[in-house]
């Protein structure tokens, strides 16, 4: 156990001022949560805004939504990398994971592979014959009279473009692929607050996208999720949905401030050893769990987010100059490790490295371990060797996530990196590419 200063991996800081502007946004009820949503509305230009209490229940709750405008279908292609959030929201709505690989420059789709996908979806084939798993784990049959009977029909309900890290999706590319209006483009801008790509924002790309509030993501809120569309159709339902889903209880609210708290001390280098070493709140940690709680975002939330322009737009200017600065390190080492595309200065959430020797890659995130900075790996596997989730996927192979899983790491971009810091992460970058 290291005990002492460690850098979190990736950090969007709760102050003191924030928790009381939560503390008050509680007395000021629905208020609060009008003046976000309409913030959010306004600053992204979009005609409809949706406020939940995750990335994943807004992505659930999207899912849903799909389900019932286009019912009959019933299959999401998400990357076969991502966050583990992602499967278990597909596995929570009761429909179909597809996955699709990821380009290894770029960690966008692979497009040739769902090209491939796209025309096989809209072919004749048979029905599937295992029926989708529900989330209490018992085999629920979702296919209904018209699948079973038609099997030529396209089952392809939504294709998920993810901004891994924040490196954009090229979701343009995408819309031309997908010829059939009833395939929704779910843009999944978890990790991309803040960013835009050829002057649009991120988060505004897809037909309806969502965020993360997060820990860890770009900007927090302890936790909490934004669903955002401009589609009316989409719209309808899910403010139904929405306006039916229950609220935070007083328990689980209380427990929000108290994590608002914990925050506002542990994410900061000098403590976070404290909550790293106890492993009951499995840091870092990515689990399959579709029983997560679907809610309305609380008003403490919404509170949290005050002047939430200017601090997200200084966090990001922080990780640009230093996702810059990381560039410029593995420059000078030689290229090693940078293969990504960077073609504009981007505010990554995390900067991630390939480090192709499996042995170096061991002693690189040993050695970080204890000195504290930070290095981390992303995600333990590829969505298609996840155990739980085995009889969902058909067995293939996804070369490049495998690939991600095995060799990324990620470097910290956040604003308690110091020059001490980047000299020795270069170091030990420098003998983990040689
Ligand atoms: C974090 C994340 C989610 C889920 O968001 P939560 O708020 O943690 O539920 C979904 N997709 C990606 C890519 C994420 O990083």
């Amino acid at each position: 156990m290291h005990i002492g200063r460690a850098l979190p991996p990736a950090a969007s800081p709760i102050g003191p001022s924030e928790v009381i502007s939560g503390v008050c946004g509680i007395f000021r009820g629905q208020k609060e949560l009008e003046r976000f949503r309409s913030e959010l509305k306004e600053h992204f230009g979009v005609k409809h805004c949706f406020l939940v209490s995750s990335g994943k229940a807004g992505f659930a709750l999207t899912l849903l939504a799909l389900k019932e405008l286009f019912p009959g279908r019933d299959e999401v292609v998400i990357p076969a990398f991502t966050c583990y959030s992602v499967p278990s929201s597909v596995i929570r709505a009761e429909l179909r994971i597809r996955l699709c690989d990821l380009q290894p420059d770029s960690l966008d789709l692979d497009y040739a592979q769902l090209s491939a996908l796209l025309s096989e979806a809209s072919t004749a084939r048979q029905a599937d014959p295992s029926p989708v798993r529900g989330v209490t784990g018992s085999r629920v049959k979702t296919c209904d009279a018209i699948n079973s009977s038609r099997d030529s029909i396209n089952r392809l309900l939504a294709i998920v473009p993810t901004h891994l890290f924040g490196f954009p999706s090229d979701v343009s590319r995408l819309r031309k692929l997908v010829q059939d209006p009833g395939v929704t483009i779910v843009e999944d801008a978890a990790q991309a607050m803040g960013e835009t790509w050829e002057g649009r924002k991120l988060g505004t790309l897809g037909d309806v996208s969502f965020f993360s509030l997060g820990r860890g993501k770009a900007f927090s809120a302890v936790e909490g999720g934004i669903i955002l569309t401009d589609r009316d159709d989409i719209a309808d339902v899910l403010d139904r949905r929405a306006g039916r889903l229950p609220h935070y209880g007083l328990w689980q609210l209380i427990t929000l401030v108290l994590k608002a708290v914990g925050l506002m001390f542990f994410t900061h280098p000098l403590f976070f050893w404290v909550p790293r070493s106890m492993p009951f709140l499995r840091l870092g940690q990515t689990l399959i769990e579709p029983h997560f709680p679907i809610l309305k975002m609380s008003s403490f939330q919404a509170g949290l987010t005050a002047k939430w322009r200017e601090r997200l737009q200084k966090l990001q200017d922080t990780r640009k100059k230093n996702v810059n600065r990381w560039i410029a390190i593995l420059e000078a080492n030689g290229n090693g490790g940078l293969c990504f595309q960077h073609r504009q200065s981007l505010g990554l959430l995390r900067f991630p490295v390939r480090v192709r020797d499996i042995e170096k890659r061991q002693s690189l995130l040993r050695e970080s371990a204890q000195k504290g900075i930070g290095i981390m790996p992303v995600y333990p596997d590829s969505i298609n060797r996840v155990p739980e989730l085995s009889g969902e996927i058909p067995a293939r192979a996804f070369p490049v996530a495998e690939g991600c899983a095995r060799e990324l790491v990620t470097l910290p971009t956040h604003n308690y990196v110091t020059n001490e810091d980047m000299t020795v992460v270069g170091e030990l970058l420098s003998r983990a590419l040689a």
